[in-house]
């Protein structure tokens, strides 16, 4: 048996009811087998792989809080500190019921070469917790950001590991993490990424991943001599990532169609209103439904959908395994010329190879939502000088790293014969950066 099939089946093995982790260990390592099959015996040697796959510390802990009635609850908390070859661990923190270790460790799996992609000096982790945001007093939330930190702070620190955002994890919960963190520790530190403005966040942070999605995709489409500028785009997602790559792509020229959320979609043939989506996402916290009273000639519809409607570039950007073989089918009968990923591992690995067989391009998410963890990266920088970049600073610098990172993943693409499979290319360059840092620091 192969190496990498070995290890594939040791860790389905020894991770049993993972699901999501064993799809994205695969995927990885599938795409990797040519660079593994070159330094074989040297990998072997040093179980390079086993080690890659095995996060070096993962921690599970009780987050007790009390709701506005006075009755407590408990939820799980997660950290898993991946991979510190390149870096301190840095990855954000989910906050979904749908959270479990597996889903955590698929998302640290994937952290460490989106990390590595960004060329910035950032190992991978991720954490979470099963609690459900949604619903809940401002109280509720800071009652269960403090709990949470209070155990999380043991294991984080400037220089060891920072956390960031996700699903959500917004600025209040990042806010309400940084005070109980500096109360417990006594430290104003960058130990967390996605602060508010007035207290060591970096400007662009809020745009970062949606901005960068579509930089990196101008600069893919322009590769192939394609401009995007006039191009119909749909997008899935109505959060952080959505409403930053739906607002670049108008400044792009680009026209933007659908949006959802996880109750329903949105349909707008005159292009999405970017205002009214930030009014009812970011300001009410409320529903998509409320979209039809700021555009009467939109249309809603209940349940999942925007990948039927006929357009040139699809960025999902809500959640993982939002984009399956059937989606995938029509986005091809469609004409679509490119999907890039917003969210993490939004398309299923049959959807993903039926896009690539039919000519699709297709920029998988460990590159195309780097954007947001560079940023991070440049707000940490930011911290360590104790200074503050203007907005137009960190978005070049932005801008700066997606071209490159593009370059670099279509360059290892080809090096390897895959030309154009920016899958292949995202895997190989971002391992192979990993890869020597951890042979260069021994067995450890
Ligand atoms: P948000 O919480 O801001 O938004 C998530 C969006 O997806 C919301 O519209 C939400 O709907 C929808 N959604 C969430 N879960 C589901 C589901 N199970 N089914 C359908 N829709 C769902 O998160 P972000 O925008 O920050 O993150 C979106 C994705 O991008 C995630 O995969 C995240 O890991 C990834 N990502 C985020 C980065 C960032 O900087 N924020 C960086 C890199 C990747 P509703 O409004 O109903 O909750």
């Amino acid at each position: 048996m192969s190496y990498v099939d070995e290890v594939i089946e040791r860790v389905k093995r020894e991770n049993p009811g993972e699901p999501e982790f064993h799809q994205a260990v695969d995927e990885v390592l599938e795409s990797l087998r040519p660079v593994v099959d070159k330094y074989e015996a040297r990998f072997r040697k040093d179980a390079l792989l086993e080690r890659l796959v095995n996060p070096e510390r993962q921690i599970k802990f009780r987050v007790p809080w009390v709701d506005d009635k006075g009755n407590a609850h408990v939820n799980t908390g997660y950290r898993v500190q991946f991979n510190s070859a390149i870096g301190p661990y840095k990855g954000g923190i989910r906050l979904h019921p749908s959270v479990n270790l597996g889903i955590i460790k698929f998302l640290g799996f994937e952290q460490i070469f989106k990390n590595s992609l960004t060329g910035l000096p950032i190992g991978g982790g991720k954490g979470g917790s099963d609690f459900d945001p949604k619903g809940k007093s401002d109280r509720e939330i800071m009652a269960f950001c403090q709990s949470f930190m209070t155990e999380l702070s043991r294991y984080i620190g400037s220089d060891t590991d920072v956390p960031a955002g996700d699903i959500g994890t917004g600025a209040r919960e990042i806010g309400y993490m940084f005070g109980q963190y500096k109360r417990i520790c006594g430290s104003f530190e960058g130990v967390l990424t996605g602060k508010g403005l007035q207290y060591g966040g970096s400007l662009a942070r809020t745009e970062a991943t949606g901005y960068g999605l579509l930089y990196i995709t101008e600069e893919m489409l322009k590769s192939h001599n394609i401009d995007i500028s006039g191009k119909t785009a749909i997008v899935s997602g109505s959060g952080n990532v959505a409403i930053y790559a739906i607002e670049k792509a108008y400044q792009l020229g680009a026209k933007v169609l659908t949006a959802s959320d996880s109750t329903g979609w949105v349909y707008d043939p005159d292009g999405i209103d970017v205002a009214a989506l930030k009014e009812i996402k970011e300001v009410k916290r409320a529903r998509l439904t409320e979209y039809k009273n700021y555009r009467p000639n939109s249309e809603y519809h209940e349940g999942r959908g925007v990948w039927q409607i006929k357009a040139d570039i699809a960025l999902p950007c809500a959640t993982q395994n939002e984009l399956d073989l059937e989606d995938a089918k029509m986005l091809v009968a469609n004409g679509t010329i490119a999907v890039a990923e917003g969210a993490n591992m939004p398309t299923t690995e049959e959807a993903t190879k039926y896009l690539l067989e039919n000519g699709v391009y297709f920029l998988p998410g460990k590159a195309a939502n780097a954007g947001g963890v560079a940023t991070s990266a440049l707000e940490m920088s930011q911290n360590s000088e104790r200074m503050s970049w203007s907005f137009e600073q960190v978005d070049k610098k932005l801008q700066d790293i997606m071209v490159t990172l593009f370059h670099n993943i279509d360059e290892a693409a080809k090096r390897y014969g895959f030309d154009g499979n920016y899958v292949v290319g995202a895997n190989i360059a971002g391992f192979e950066k990993v890869a020597s840092a951890m042979i260069a620091q021994g067995i450890v």
